[in-house]
This record gives structure tokens, C-alpha cells and sequence, in this order.
């Protein structure tokens, strides 16, 4: 953001209406409002606005668009593009926003926008309630939400955008509005799955389900020389399983974590995050054909509360250290497909890194491929090659590199389509489009409509213009 006296005027205009603090680089607590989850991202704002209430990202939203600086939203900072920050440009820290009002009667839970996973399956496991939501409870509800989101439940739920009733939303123009179905359709259409494109969501109403608040489920690991065996049973259970159970399969290194046996730390293995949500009286039958899989390294595997398991792999993920993924929808697991996801695992450099598959099908195929612009109706597994290592970590240059050569080698098993909160910050405007697919330009009227100067583009920009993606500061 380029400083001057009109801007000086402003900021003290800004700092008038504002109720939260305005932080700059280098005062009290700047640094802790701008963290992000992806060491590897270096962004600083010039400013960090800490909304108390609406009012004030109102007027933050009215300085941005006055000033023509990028605005952000740091919600759970877990985005691994560090779109969560503008860098030189404005960024609203709405830690301050965690309220969660659930309704158990009428099973919605209204959402403010700082909240983070768990805060909300915290509120609503009080009434043995739920929406789908991630599994990994430090990651933010809006950035998630504002993507499409998934998880555990998504096989019987549909993506988290399926259960999004409504939104307060501060659009470019400073208003307040309701988006949902019966008001401004085509706004909250766009919402649901390019949201951090439209606006600052300040409050999500998602519709509950009934879950747990007792579930089954945990981690199950065999050695890796079994690979051929367990992934051909992985897909084999995923081609059946009911709708109450949701299987992922990570090929990795096992971490020196008390609950492996020290022979095996280091060692490479695949293992199985289950959750099982459906009756517990059945679980024996359900998980049958994982118990067939005699032997495990590890068994993890036994009845939790619905907030442990959405919680126990938190430390699988630690803030701070470099991260770089490749991610795609399938829709299928072919022969070709399992057998060279194999052998990059037993070929990957990357002593932390993980290979994953998570089983999504199921209700979200259901709607049609127009019900919201998160689309992707089509994906029933995703798979991510998931780089991550410290930082320092010797070699670690090349890492990047085995990454998206590792992609290269299964791209061409995808749906055409991938998620597009798990893009890299160096992943180019083909691969949004690819996200929305039949639904881009559309998408793009309404992003035009709404925010006609781009004021948010400091995210996966369905719009960037004459600016290059990821730089924040270019004219719109
Ligand atoms: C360890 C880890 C685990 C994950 N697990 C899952 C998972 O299980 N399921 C899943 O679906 N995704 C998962 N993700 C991806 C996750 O959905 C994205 O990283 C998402 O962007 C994180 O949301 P956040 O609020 O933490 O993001 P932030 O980085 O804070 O923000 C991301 C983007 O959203 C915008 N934004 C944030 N808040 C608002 C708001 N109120 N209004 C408008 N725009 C806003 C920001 O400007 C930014 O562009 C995971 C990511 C990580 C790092």
C-alpha cells in the first residue's frame, strides 16, 4: 500500500469508526494476528484491522475499496496459499468473532466468522448435534466453508456448503446483507464454494445432524510391504461401505509417536483414519473387512467422543512448518491409478510427507452439478501428495519439485476437478477454472456484479484482471 497524505487521512478516518484495534507492522501483537499455518508463506500486510463487531469490517471494507489496497480475512490462517493475508494490503483479523448459537431444536448452529472447527463441533456435541466439517479442528470455519469444505460426514452431509442455510455477508459496496436461498440467490449461490471471492462473511447458519455424540473410529496401520493387499481392500470396502463410515488411506512414514512401536518409527506404512457415525451396534459387521486385515502395526480403533476424533490427528499437521501439496478429485480407483500411487510412496524423498486418499462419495453426488458454485459433483475420492517438512530441513529445495512431479504422474486420473482450498499459491488461473468448471463464468458475472473493483483478491481470484494472481496491489 503505497502511504501518503490522503492515505494518512483516511487511516485516521478508519481508526475513528473503528471499535477493534488497528495494528501496524511492529506494534503489539501484529505478529500474532498475521501467523499463518504454512511456514513456507512470507506476506505482511500494511495494516491489520481487529473487527469488534460488523460495524467495524464495514468500515474496513469501505477504507479498502476507497483506498484500493487488497483486503483480506484471516479466519484460521490455515489456507497453504497464505490467502489469509494481503500482502502490503489490508487483512481483518476476526479472532475476536468465535460465537456458536445452536438452535437444538430447530438443529441449526449460527456461526461467527473467527471461529475455528472446533469451537463449533464443541457447541453443537452438546446436543449430540453436527454439520460436516474438516479433521483437523485448528482449521478456520470460513475459509473452509467459503471453499465448499468437507470431512468425516461429508459422505451422508454433502460438502459443508450443502448445510449452509444463510450468511451475513459485508460486501464491496460496505452493505450488509442476508444471503440465502430466498434472498439474493445468485450472491449465496456464489458463496457456496468461491465465498472469500464475494464479500466478508461475518455469520453462517449451517443446518445440524444428529452425530455421536459416541462414535467409533481412529487410526489402523499395516507395513507398507502389504501396500498391493490393503490398497486393494481399501478399495473394495470404499465400494461398498455405508454411508456412516468414512475410510481415508495415508501411505507414510510413521512419526515417533508414543502410540507406534519404536520399531516401526520411521518405517514406511499405510494407514487408515476411520469414522464411523452410524449405529454402534453394528460397528463389528461394519469394520469387518478392515479387521480382516490381520496383523496391524498399530490398532487405534475403539469408541471416542465425536470431538476427540475430530481432533486426534492435530499434531499430524504442526504450525509452522513447510507445507507444499498437489490435490485432485477421482472418480474411481483404477488398477493404473493404485499401482503408481504405490510406487510413489515407496520412491517419495520427503521423510514427512504423506500420500492421501479420502473417500467422499456419497451425498454430494446426489444434488445437482449446478447447486452451488462449489460443483465437483462428480469427485468420489480425493488424493493429495502432501509435502511437509521443517524448516532448515537439508535438501528440502528439491522438495517442491518431486511434488509436482509426483502430480504429473497422476493427473490424468482425475475428474478434471479439484478443491479449491487446497491450492498452492503458485497453481495459475487454469486450475480455478478447472475448480468451478461449467459453472466459471457464471461465477464471474456474479464476482463482477458485487465487487466490480476486486477489492477481495487476495484469494484463489476467479477475476484477477489486469493483476496477477497473488499480487494483491495491482489496479483492479
Ligand atoms: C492442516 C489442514 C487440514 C485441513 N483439513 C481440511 C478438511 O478436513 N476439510 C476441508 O474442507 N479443508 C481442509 N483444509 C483446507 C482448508 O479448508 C483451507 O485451508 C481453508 O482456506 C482454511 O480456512 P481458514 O479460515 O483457516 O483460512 P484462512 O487462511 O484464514 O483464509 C482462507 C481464505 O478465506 C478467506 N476468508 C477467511 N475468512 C473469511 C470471511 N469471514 N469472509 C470472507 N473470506 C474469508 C481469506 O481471505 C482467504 O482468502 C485443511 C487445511 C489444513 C492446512
Amino acid at each position: 500500500m503505497t502511504t501518503g497524505l490522503r492515505t494518512e487521512v483516511a487511516i485516521d478516518a478508519l481508526r475513528r469508526r473503528l471499535r477493534g484495534a488497528l495494528l501496524f507492522p511492529g506494534e503489539a501483537g501484529f505478529e500474532e494476528a498475521t501467523l499463518l499455518w504454512n511456514g513456507l508463506i512470507d506476506k505482511t500486510p500494511a495494516l491489520v484491522v481487529q473487527p469488534a463487531g460488523t460495524a467495524d469490517v464495514v468500515a474496513s471494507v469501505d477504507f479498502a475499496r476507497d483506498q484500493r489496497v487488497a483486503l483480506s480475512v484471516h479466519g484460521g490462517g490455515h489456507n497453504i496459499a497464505g490467502t489469509a493475508l494481503a500482502d502490503g494490503g489490508m487483512t481483518l483479523d476476526m479472532s475476536r468473532f468465535r460465537g456458536v448459537q445452536v438452535d437444538a431444536a430447530a438443529r441449526t448452529a449460527t456461526v461467527e466468522a473467527g471461529c475455528l472447527l472446533r469451537d463449533v463441533d464443541r457447541e453443537t456435541q452438546r446436543d449430540g448435534l453436527a454439520t460436516p466439517l474438516g479433521f483437523i479442528s485448528e482449521v478456520g470455519v470460513a475459509g473452509l466453508t467459503l471453499g465448499g469444505g468437507l470431512g468425516y460426514l461429508t459422505r451422508r452431509f454433502g460438502w459443508t456448503v450443502d448445510n449452509l442455510l444463510e450468511v451475513e455477508i459485508v460486501t464491496a459496496d460496505g452493505r450488509v446483507r442476508r444471503a440465502a436461498r430466498d434472498e439474493h440467490p445468485e450472491l449465496f449461490w456464489a458463496i457456496r464454494g468461491a465465498g472469500a471471492n464475494l464479500g466478508v462473511v461475518t455469520r453462517f447458519t449451517f443446518r445440524l445432524h444428529e452425530v455421536g455424540p459416541t462414535v467409533y473410529g481412529g487410526l489402523i496401520a499395516w507395513p507398507f510391504e502389504r501396500a498391493e493387499e490393503i490398497l486393494d481392500a481399501y478399495r473394495e470396502l470404499t465400494a461398498s461401505a455405508p454411508r456412516e463410515l468414512a475410510v481415508w488411506m495415508v501411505l507414510f512414514r510413521a512419526p515417533p509417536a508414543p502410540f507406534v512401536p519404536p520399531e516401526w518409527h520411521g518405517e514406511r506404512i499405510c494407514a487408515m483414519p476411520v469414522c464411523y457415525t452410524g449405529d454402534l451396534d453394528e460397528v463389528d459387521e461394519v469394520l469387518a473387512p478392515i479387521r480382516a486385515l490381520d496383523d496391524p502395526v498399530v490398532d487405534l480403533l475403539r469408541e471416542q467422543p465425536y470431538t476427540e476424533m475430530q481432533s486426534y490427528l492435530d499434531d499430524s499437521e504442526p504450525k509452522g512448518n513447510h507445507y507444499y501439496w498437489k490435490t485432485e478429485y477421482l472418480a474411481g480407483l483404477s488398477d493404473e491409478f493404485l499401482s503408481t500411487w504405490r510406487e510413489l510412496a515407496a520412491e517419495c524423498p520427503i521423510p514427512e510427507a504423506q500420500l492421501g486418499l479420502l473417500h467422499l462419495g456419497g451425498a454430494l453426488n446426489e444434488r445437482e452439478a449446478d447447486d452451488g458454485a462449489v460443483g465437483n459433483r462428480d469427485a468420489r475420492y480425493a488424493c493429495g501428495v502432501i509435502g511437509s517438512w521443517a524448516p532448515g530441513e537439508p535438501g528440502a529445495e528439491a522438495f517442491p519439485g518431486w511434488v509436482r512431479g509426483a502430480w504429473s504422474r497422476t493427473r490424468h486420473f482425475s475428474t478434471g476437478g479439484n478443491y479449491i482450498n487446497f491450492q498452492t499459491a503458485d497453481e495459475d488461473a487454469d486450475r480455478i477454472r478447472a475448480t468451478y468448471g461449467a459453472q466459471f463464468d457464471r461465477l464471474v458475472a456474479i464476482k463482477t456484479r458485487f465487487d466490480p473493483l476486486n477489492v477481495f483478491r487476495s484469494n484463489r481470484n476467479i477475476r484477477p484482471g489486469r493483476h496477477d494472481i497473488g499480487s494483491p496491489d495491482g489496479e483492479p
